[in-house]
């Protein structure tokens, strides 16, 4: 097992202040392509909604404790954290009462600090995680600044739609806001555009501006509009399981792909 002390994983906040736009499809398909390599990774639900738990079939009266608990509690990772069907895939999961952490944590004067102080004690796990990836609501509440503060990047998932780009300056202020107070680290990822449509103008479209607005941000991956990454939760399966010949699957290997290249080529510079 590696040493957790000296290998702490990368943490990845996954975010975006719209609503379906492909967040936590990306937290969990990317996540499972990273399993693929090898990789021991853990995601934390921050959303209320608890998608990124039902997608890998941990259901709500069986999520005893959640992540909820570890911002509100202080309870460990290691205690909330599940093993998923997904070998290497580790979850801890939400439910409806993470909507009302925000507003518990206001009076706390520690509050954007409280999922970075869980990670320090993420070495409790059984497993040495290598990627820790954080599915964020759609807001930029408190929870996800405790993902941003937490987290080493944000990768943005930009839906190929209309008005796509907007709403991303306020995203970007968010995390030049976080990089100048509680975490000057943090790093952007990313941006990976996300239910593209080839046959689509518009999706070229929206390629096109943020290709032109974001330069090297934007991963060089898209993700395909697939019907197969949309029917894969219902399966309580990444897509990746589900139909791992899809185009949605093979998208999300070559993203993975991406990012550890980057985070390899980073490594080698940095000895
Ligand atoms: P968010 O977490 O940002 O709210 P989701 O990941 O839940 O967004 O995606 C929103 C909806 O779009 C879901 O129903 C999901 O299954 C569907 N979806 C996401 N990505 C794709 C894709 N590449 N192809 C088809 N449907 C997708
Ligand atoms: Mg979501």
């Amino acid at each position: 097992m590696s040493d957790p002390q000296k290998h702490p994983p990368k943490v990845i906040a996954i975010a975006n202040q719209k609503g379906g736009v492909g967040k936590t499809t990306t937290t969990i398909n990317l996540a499972t392509a990273l399993t693929a390599h090898g990789k021991n990774v853990l995601i934390l639900d921050l959303d209320p909604q608890g998608n990124a738990s039902t997608g890998l079939g941990i259901f709500p009266d069986n999520r005893t404790r959640t992540t909820y608990d570890v911002l509100i509690d202080d309870a460990p990772l290691v205690d909330v954290s599940r093993e998923t069907a997904v070998p290497g895939l580790m979850i801890a999961p939400a439910t409806t009462d993470l909507s009302s952490a925000d507003m518990e944590l206001v009076s706390n004067s520690r509050r954007v600090f409280r999922l970075r102080s869980a990670l320090t004690r993420l070495h409790q796990l059984p497993v040495a995680m290598d990627y820790v990836l954080i599915d964020c609501p759609p807001s930029l509440n408190l929870l996800t600044i405790n993902a941003m503060v937490a987290a080493d990047s944000v990768l943005v998932p930009l839906q190929s739609e209309f008005f796509a780009l907007e709403g991303l300056s306020q995203l970007m202020l968010t995390i030049r806001q976080v990089r100048e107070t509680a975490n000057p680290k943090l790093r952007i990822e990313g941006v990976v555009l996300t239910m593209y449509d080839r046959r689509n103008n518009l999706s070229r479209q929206v390629e096109q501006d943020a290709r032109d607005t974001l330069g090297d941000l934007v991963f060089h991956t898209v993700i395909p509009r697939n019907v197969r990454v949309s029917e894969a939760p219902s399966f309580s399966m990444p897509v990746l399981k589900y139909d791992p010949n899809s185009l949605g699957s093979k998208a999300y290997v070559n993203l993975a792909d991406e990012i550890l290249n980057r985070h390899t080529l980073v490594e080698q510079g940095a000895t």
